[in-house]
């Protein structure tokens, strides 16, 4: 069995991250290990906020860890809102007033390309670990839906014509950015298991 922290205490990340991991793995949140400070994400890149965030959890409490950052990638926008999803319309996590500067930036626009993407950092024994997942797809022109959170009911994963928010949550969570950053993170372990073997 492997222990690791996942610096977060959202319960619906823990959760997602304990599926995917199965019962190889004990996955611990912030709050399990007494952690109750917010690691501010000052970094310009979601890879460097990633590794502000799991360093901060290895160095302070000596664990192996990892930790996650999301954002969304317009490409009609240059790749915004990127590193400032969460923060994108008024300086703090207000999702009703990013979808609608989302959909304000991107009117009349035909290119509604985008991607949501998940770099996520693993400590193991001090050393630093990197990998992503993406997922492809469009922009709705409104926005359709109820489930999830954030951006949602205006994302349409390729392959689908339903947003995120229409798509029963074992769909989503099957093909999302952070199930896939995960099931990269899971094959990073593995290879890391093998090659300690194999010394
Ligand atoms: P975080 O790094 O996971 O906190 O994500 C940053 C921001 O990206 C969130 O505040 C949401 O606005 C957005 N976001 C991340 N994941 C999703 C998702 O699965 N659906 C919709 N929005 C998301």
């Amino acid at each position: 069995m492997i222990s690791l922290v996942f610096a977060t205490n959202n319960a619906h990340k823990l959760s997602e991250a304990r599926a995917i991991l199965g019962s190889d793995y004990t996955v611990q949140s912030l709050s399990d290990i007494g952690c109750h400070e917010d690691v501010d994400e000052t970094a310009d890149t979601l890879e460097g906020n990633s590794l502000l965030k799991a360093r901060y959890v290895a160095d302070s409490y000596h664990c192996n860890c990892f930790a996650d950052d999301t954002g969304l990638e317009v490409e009609a926008l240059g790749g915004a809102p990127g590193v400032h999803t969460a923060r994108y319309a008024t300086g703090h996590n207000d999702p009703v007033a990013n979808r609608r500067k989302l959909l304000a930036q991107l009117q009349g626009n035909n290119n509604r390309r985008a991607q949501f993407r998940t770099a996520v950092t693993l400590i193991i024994d001090g050393k630093v670990y990197q990998c992503e997942g993406v997922v492809k797809g469009r922009i709705a022109t409104s926005e359709h839906g109820e489930q999830g959170f954030g951006y949602d009911p205006l994302f349409i994963p390729e392959g689908y014509d339903k947003t995120f928010a229409e798509l029963v949550p074992e769909v989503k969570n099957s093909i999302s950015h952070r199930a896939r950053a995960l099931q990269n993170m899971i094959n990073l372990l593995e290879q890391l298991q093998t090659d300690k073997q194999m010394r």
